[in-house]
């Protein structure tokens, strides 16, 4: 959230009422070299939604950094030529709502869509299981030329009079694509001008990457920023490459950016992704500017702005990774705070992606995806165990809730071993002494994470900027998850040692 005032964003978002050029930033340049010139191809299919401001005690205004992006008089000027959503869904203040009919104007729109994508991964494939949700609805309101009576937002119904005419023929083909048995490459029929899919797949949303790549039939997944709401940070100047591989470059021109070192260096696993260690904290040394950073070191990244933030430490450890010309690079590492622990252990964020990562390929054997997990440390009993809530579901066919069901116990088991085996030291150490119980996976009914993300929204959190939190800290979240739980099933065995 962030006090209006004029947009620090300004230079970052649009801040001329005229078309953003590609080429007058080193990323629309980047863009521009590998798809030519967005603007002139077509729209952008872009998943938007605002949320209404608040006011502060002391009168002022705030509202989410998207938010104050989508207000700009500039950004509603450019949004019907560039864009297919209508301004009134990107803030119609029913989240369900907007979704449905930004959905159904980018099916309209199929045609002249080139590029897909939202802020964060996690809001896109969203947006593609709500598309599996609806779909027939959808095209019965294509095919009559009427949207639905449950949206009754009246800027969305009257976006919908403009543009939503009876089409027979493009209802009757959305239709075949969207009845066909799988869903690989969806986003490619249903699209089939896109170029890229741009949206942030880097960090945490690295977890949705293998879903959206099922779903996007090899087009690529661009990562193209690295912005907060203290301030925008960098740019990837590689749009083409893989999203564990990205580094972004820092824009020293936006705030003023100081990095204290992180005393112990964070690792680079087998498949060269950075590693956050578990105990890692600040050296005593003072914060260094941007030309001082050394390569291949970790640090935490404090902001002072114009905004009035003095040395803000922003929550996020960055490793030094490279240089463009002499800018250092950054890859995102993980969130500073964000640790599970039962004992005296620290465990991170990008351990536990990591963790996930190598267990949910055994996911793989069986036609399953896991779509969404978040962990907790459960302290209940002694000793604590880590407790880590997987959504899971099958390749083919939609909302089989029977997933529990046929999930093989051995290979659920494998893979809560296959977690403790890529877990850190420490954590292998505690178990083995036994000071840490078995973890365990809790599958979910499809949908938890949906109504997960409901209730964050529902006290206060912007949907555009959502992230499913690694760990929850939360009793009502838990529950949440809790109440929704097909099926439990622990590590049999001690971790092993070498790791
Ligand atoms: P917020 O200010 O709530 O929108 O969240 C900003 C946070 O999102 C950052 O501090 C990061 O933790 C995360 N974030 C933003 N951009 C990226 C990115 N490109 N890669 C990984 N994490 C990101």
């Amino acid at each position: 959230i962030v006090a209006e005032s004029p947009s620090r964003f300004g230079c970052w978002h649009r801040n001329s009422s005229e078309e953003p050029s590609p080429k007058t930033n080193h990323f629309g340049l980047s863009i521009y070299r590998h798809f030519g010139d967005i603007n002139q191809a077509g729209k952008r299919m872009e998943l938007m939604f605002a949320k209404p401001e608040v006011e502060t005690p002391s009168g002022l205004k705030a509202s989410a950094v998207s938010t104050r992006a989508f207000k700009g008089s500039s950004f509603k000027a450019i949004l019907p030529k560039l864009y297919t959503s209508p301004f009134e869904t990107i803030f119609c203040p029913d989240t369900k709502q907007s979704m449905y009919c930004q959905i159904l104007f980018g099916l309209i729109q199929r045609d002249e869509v080139v590029m897909i994508g939202s802020i964060f991964a996690s809001t896109v494939v969203r947006s593609i299981k709500f598309l599996e949700n609806n779909w027939k609805e959808l095209c019965s309101n294509i095919k009559t030329g009427q949207i639905s009576e449950w949206i009754t937002d009246s800027g969305c119904r009257n976006a919908a009079s403009l543009i939503l005419k009876p089409n027979l023929e493009l209802a009757d083909l959305i239709e075949d694509v969207c009845s066909c048995k799988s869903w690989e490459g969806i986003i490619r029929k249903l699209w089939p001008k896109t170029k890229y899919i741009g949206t942030v797949c880097t960090g945490v949303m690295l977890q949705y990457t293998a879903e959206l790549e099922f779903y996007c039939g090899g087009l690529p997944l661009v990562s193209g920023f690295y912005a907060c709401s203290e301030g925008a940070i960098g740019i990837n100047l590689e749009p083409l490459c893989k999203p564990s591989d990205v580094s972004y470059t820092f824009l020293p021109n936006m705030v003023y950016y100081e990095f204290l070192s992180i005393k112990e260096d964070c690792d680079t696993d087998s498949q060269n992704q950075v590693q956050l260690n578990a105990m890692s904290h600040h050296e005593d040394t003072g914060p260094v500017d941007l030309v001082n950073v050394k390569l291949g070191q970790c640090y935490e990244v404090l902001v002072t702005s114009s905004m009035g933030l003095y040395r803000y430490k922003v929550g996020d450890i960055i490793k030094v990774t490279g240089f463009h010309n002499n800018t250092p690079q950054f890859q995102f590492v993980g969130r500073q705070n964000v640790a599970l622990g039962v004992d005296m252990e620290r465990t991170s964020e990008a351990d536990i992606l990591k963790a996930v990562a190598e267990a949910k390929a055994l996911l793989d054997l069986l036609g399953l995806i896991l779509t969404e997990y978040t962990s907790y440390g459960d302290t209940s009993s002694t000793p604590g165990h880590y407790v880590i809530f997987w959504e899971i579901k099958p390749k083919e066919g939609n909302n089989n809730n029977n997933v529990g069901k046929e999930l093989d116990p051995k290979v659920m088991e494998e893979c809560c071993s296959k977690m403790e085996d890529s877990l850190h030291f420490t954590y292998r150490m505690y178990r083995k002494e036994n000071m840490i119980a078995a973890l365990e996976i809790r599958v979910v009914k499809q949908g938890t994470f949906e109504s997960l993300l409901d209730y964050f929204v529902s006290k206060g959190a912007s949907l555009s900027q959502y992230k499913t939190p690694s760990c929850i800290k939360s009793k009502e979240a838990l529950n949440i998850l809790d109440s929704r739980v097909i099926a439990k099933f622990f590590s049999p065995r001690t971790p092993t040692q070498d790791n």
